[in-house]
């Protein structure tokens, strides 16, 4: 069925964090602003995804508009691997990790939910799951660099239901504050803790604290070094035996066999709207599992890639915990499946991602124009 038009579009959620908002790659962070990308074919049907996202939406809604939607326009809308291949193949030049890929990304989550919608079977049923029950998450607090927020925030997490805590701090004091207000509101000290340093550290400082860190049980150390692409640095930590995890700064399949092939990984963290969509997000898997790499899916988002995330990880037999970013919205269009409920997240049962955003609410907190295209443009 033949894709005639791909829009996208941009809301903005006001929301609370449980501190002070940060600024993100040099902007306040006020909103959560999602990129929707909608595609539809000449039968009618309407698929939705998202693309990364954050402080890069103005670049990658351009780099959808402007290159990715007129090479799409004509093409098969069901012929998902070809269009993989081929799509990113006619824009490698542009960047193998970046505007282009993450642009791909929305469009492809899109055309999953079309098939879905085509053949009436939900995204996990495609990749072969059966039928699954709720997926456990685990709370991603934000940086807040106050131990009292920490703790505040860690135990109002725990008292929501969560067994898992993800810490974005760079103090060992900080695990120590979480890991005492879990055991304080659960009773007792299995919480899981993980630290993730969004890459904050040259290897030599990085060793000194993953030693300082030891002992403290930690599920796992996220991203340690800088920078990313440092996999022999980020190697040579593992002698300290706390489990590390990485991989949404990665570029693809061939980034993870990178980070793999390095010793540099115990935990994969792909993510579905930075690497190109849930195809190369299931390849991904596959190499991990052919290595013994368990799998973290990174997902601190809000619409279809989120929700895209569930669906990959309920079609899988061993069911990785989700990552559900702790903060409050005041609304969001695709209510009540990106929302967290006793430490567990529901999956869609109905066709393609089982969930369509609320009008209403997209036009309540639409943030710029929406740009629709629809003349293809030949390689
Ligand atoms: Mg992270």
């Amino acid at each position: 069925m033949k894709i005639t038009a791909i829009e996208t579009s941009v809301v903005a959620l006001p929301f609370t964090m449980g501190g002070p908002h940060p600024s993100f790659a040099g902007q306040p962070w006020t909103h959560l602003e999602i990129l929707l990308v909608k595609v539809e074919t000449e039968d009618g049907l309407v698929g939705w995804g998202e693309a990364f996202g954050h402080a890069a939406i103005a670049t990658t809604k351009a780099a959808i508009d402007s290159i990715l939607a007129p090479l799409m326009i004509g093409r098969d809308a069901s012929d998902i691997n070809a269009l993989n291949r081929s799509i990113l193949h006619s824009v490698h030049l542009l960047g193998r990790n970046g505007a282009f890929v993450y642009g791909y990304a929305g469009i492809e989550i899109a055309l999953w939910d079309l098939l879905g919608k085509r053949t009436g079977l939900p995204i996990w049923r495609l990749l072969g799951g059966s039928s699954p029950s709720r997926l456990d998450a685990y709370a991603s607090l934000l940086n807040y660099g106050d131990l009292d927020l920490v703790v505040r925030n860690t135990k109002a997490a725990c008292a929501a239901g969560y067994r898992a805590i993800k810490l974005h701090e760079t103090t060992r004091a900080a695990v120590l504050a979480a890991k005492t207000a879990a055991h304080e509101v659960t009773g007792h000290a299995d919480t899981a803790i993980m630290l993730d340093l969004n890459c904050a550290w040259l290897p030599p400082k990085a060793h000194a604290m993953a030693a300082s860190l030891a002992q403290d049980g930690l599920t796992w150390l996220e991203e340690p070094v800088w920078p990313p692409e440092d996999v022999d640095g980020l190697a040579s930590l593992r002698r300290h035996g706390i489990p590390l995890s990485a991989g949404e700064n990665v570029a693809g399949l061939f980034g993870f066999k990178t980070l793999i092939d390095a010793g540099a990984i115990d935990i994969a963290q792909p993510s579905v709207t930075k690497l190109g969509g849930i195809s190369e997000m299931v390849r991904i898997i596959h190499l991990c599992q052919a290595n013994a790499i368990a799998v973290a899916p990174h997902s601190p988002y809000f619409g279809p890639g989120f929700i895209a995330t569930l669906h990959i990880a309920a079609a899988l037999v061993e069911q990785p915990m989700i990552e559900v970013l702790w903060l409050d919205m005041e609304a969001n269009p695709f209510d009540p499946w990106v929302r967290a409920q006793n430490g567990t997240i529901a999956v869609p049962h109905g066709p393609g991602l089982g969930c369509d955003p609320d009008p209403v609410i997209l036009a309540r907190y639409a943030k710029g124009e929406i740009t629709r295209t629809s003349q293809r443009r030949d390689v």
